[in-house]
């Protein structure tokens, strides 16, 4: 090796991968500390036990929107997902893109891995969704069904709690006839699914 590295693969090897860039830190062999005089400015937010050593790449600090004070560095940073308490890491190369091409500002910062990123946008695609039918006067039967499962998903997910499931209770109640006789497996997941979720015990209202 040309270089001796403070981290070894292994390290990673349990890391939540992120689609694009792997488990693994990318190696750049920059590794700058901050540095007042000579103007190194790392984020708050990537204190030293958290940064990967040689895995630093140089900010476009004129892309950054509006710092207080500009970052020059972005390095591989450790993170805990804070649903899955996985941890992962948040590339430099990400950092780049929020922080220059996004434009977010420097005080973003990424407290979830992708899965749970993308389970969180899936959550609230479905939750906007049903918000939706819920204000609805008159509902086919397709989109009684589309309320239904989503709000179990909500319930499952503890976004929503037993008012909901009762409602969806009698939701389910009022379409059983049409649905069992178009589709008797669909209904009968449902039923199943909701009296799992009624055994169970939930915190919220
Ligand atoms: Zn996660």
């Amino acid at each position: 090796m040309s270089h001796p590295s403070s981290w070894n693969e292994e390290e990673f090897a349990h890391f939540a991968p992120h689609p694009r860039f792997g488990q693994r830190p990318r190696r750049t062999g920059l590794n700058p500390q901050t540095n007042f005089f000579s103007g190194v400015y790392l984020h708050w937010h990537s204190p030293e036990d958290c940064r990967v050593s040689n895995t630093a790449i140089t900010a476009k600090t004129d892309k950054q929107r509006q710092p207080t004070v500009a970052v020059t560095h972005y390095y591989d940073v450790k993170r805990l997902c804070r649903d899955c308490k996985r941890p992962f890491l948040f590339f430099a190369v990400e950092q780049a893109y929020w922080y220059e091409e996004l434009q977010l500002p420097l005080e973003a910062d990424c407290v979830r891995c992708t899965d749970c990123r993308s389970n969180a946008r899936e959550l609230s695609s479905i939750r906007t969704e049903y918000e939706s039918l819920v204000t609805q006067e008159a509902l086919s039967l397709e989109e009684s069904v589309t309320l239904v499962q989503h709000g179990l998903r909500l319930v499952e997910e503890q976004i929503f709690g037993k008012k909901v499931l009762q409602r969806l209770a009698a939701q389910l109640n009022q379409i059983a006839e049409p649905l069992q006789q178009t589709s008797a497996t669909t209904y009968e997941s449902l039923r199943t699914q909701m009296q799992c979720l009624q055994l169970a015990d939930y915190p919220n209202p």
